[in-house]
């Protein structure tokens, strides 16, 4: 008889069915992420690592599940959904451990329960890109592929991503059971999480403290994701973390040329999650959670709990901006220089990250001509603070690798074509630093070149 260790599991099989993993055929791993698998204090042999990453073997003798869910998939509700092709399959030193692509599960809706080498690369590759960028992310452990082949537009590889984080749970398990009515189970969960992951929020107003935690993890991960240029592409409730956390990476996207209007998902036609969307829907999002909670908390404080969303998300957006831009003091100006400058951007469609990184090298910057007047203003601006750690402070929150779109297709093409892994390992490597300057690899700050302006990306994965 499988054990069962996971703390999830607690909550009863109302929250979840347990299920066999379905084994790919001829696996092997792509890459691992080392330091993480250091910290969890993993040391399997090769062998056994590649087992359980297959979902060959289980984890400790534990048993997988797969939970329920709901959500809102852009604007509509969606009474059931859940872990269609994801399960979790442990739990070591604080952290679940869920495979996605790992077969079909009893949510899995008519689809075939499994990833592709294409979109579980992108995962891998992006969670370490936004952990290196100090985004609040699900952390990728593993990735394997295989030669079961997989059905979408094409034939293609089915993968693996061991996913790592310390819970999994989403806006959307709550809206499960708040939408059939199930009170108790809805307070039952807010319980579970409150007890593992918010132990802090204790006594009467728990409820209320509990879902403002939730209200001010949610804002600074988008302030985050605002100040970095990136977007996620499917904000639907049931991708959205109880913890803050950046889940479920799909058609995502790095702002490259700057544009607010941009959408990543080509399957968005409306640009309901456009870039300069994500704020106002992660607040729409977060009240469809305080709808989910109203049995447990009243109607009008959950409205003040909402109305600090705006205050959470313009302080750890506005934090971030001025180091970006090397302010040290505050003047009232510096909003509008902030402003000016993406002004530029857009009108000569500029790159966002690595016009931010020119930043700290004024003399360059100054050889752009499209910049002339603006230097100007904002030379006079740093003189005022004369600070001689700006620079410093600059570059360590302007990163100089990010997950470019092409770059990421450059290491699915090696990787599908010609099953070779190394752009995958030196991705890894640029975006777990990305703020270093790695010398010798400038080649990755290219901006996209023409081959890949075209490049889209779509739900199917
Ligand atoms: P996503 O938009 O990728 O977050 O997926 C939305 C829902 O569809 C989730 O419940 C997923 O588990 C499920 N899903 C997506 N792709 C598959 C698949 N290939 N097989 C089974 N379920 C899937
Ligand atoms: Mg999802």
């Amino acid at each position: 008889m499988a054990k069962n260790t996971l703390d999830f599991s607690s909550l009863g099989e109302e929250f979840f069915s347990p299920i066999t993993t379905q084994p790919l055929n001829n696996t092997f791993l792509i890459h691992k992420n080392q330091a993480l698998y250091d910290q969890l204090g993993l040391d399997f042999d090769e062998k056994t690592l590649l087992k359980i990453a297959s979902g060959e073997q289980k984890f400790e003798g534990t048993q997988p599940i797969a939970s329920i869910y709901a959500g809102h998939q852009f604007g509509h509700f969606v009474p059931q959904l859940g872990d269609g092709r994801s399960c979790l399959i442990g739990q070591v030193s604080g952290y679940e451990l869920s495979l996605k692509g790992a077969g079909t599960t009893p949510y899995s809706r008519g689809a075939d329960g499994r990833a592709v080498l294409r979109s579980s690369i992108r995962e891998y590759l992006c969670s370490i890109a936004m952990k290196g960028l100090n985004i609040a992310t699900t952390e990728a452990l593993t990735l394997v592929s295989s030669d079961t082949e997989v059905y979408r537009e094409n034939i293609e590889p089915g993968s693996i991503v061991m996913r790592v984080a310390p819970s999994h749970v989403r806006f959307g398990h709550f809206e499960l059971f708040a939408s059939r009515g199930q009170t108790a189970q809805v307070k039952q969960l807010a319980d579970f999480v409150i007890e593992h992951y918010y132990p802090y929020c204790q006594g009467e107003s728990r409820y209320v403290d509990f879902f403002n935690e939730v209200v001010k993890h949610t804002a600074v991960m988008i302030a985050r994701w605002q100040a970095q240029g990136f977007s996620h592409g499917v904000m639907n409730t049931d991708n959205m973390s109880i913890l803050g956390l950046t889940i479920d990476y799909g058609p995502f996207g790095f702002l490259e040329t700057y544009n607010p209007k941009f959408v990543c998902n080509h399957s968005d036609h409306e640009g309901r999650y456009a870039f300069e969307q994500q704020p106002g829907i992660a607040l729409w999002n977060l009240a469809r959670l305080g709808d989910s909670l109203e049995s447990l908390i009243d109607a009008k404080q959950s409205k003040a709990v909402l109305d600090n969303y705006q205050a959470y998300l313009v302080k750890a957006y506005s934090k971030l901006m001025r180091q970006k831009f090397g302010f040290i003091k505050k003047d009232d100006q510096d909003n509008v220089l902030i402003g000016q400058f993406f002004e530029v951007l857009y009108q000569n469609q500029k790159d966002y990250t690595n016009s931010l990184r020119q930043l700290s090298d004024i003399d360059q910057l100054s050889k752009d001509t499209d910049f002339t007047d603006w230097i100007e203003l904002y030379h006079k601006r740093i003189d005022q603070d004369k600070s001689s750690d700006r620079v410093e402070l600059m570059n360590s929150v302007n990163p100089k690798y990010i997950l470019r779109n092409y770059l990421a297709e450059e290491a699915i093409r090696e990787a599908q074509d010609q099953k070779r892994y190394d752009k995958i390992a030196t991705l890894f490597e640029l975006l777990r630093k990305p703020f270093d300057e790695h010398q010798g690899l400038e080649l990755y700050t290219n901006e996209a070149p023409d081959w890949a302006q075209g490049l889209s990306v779509s739900c199917s994965s």
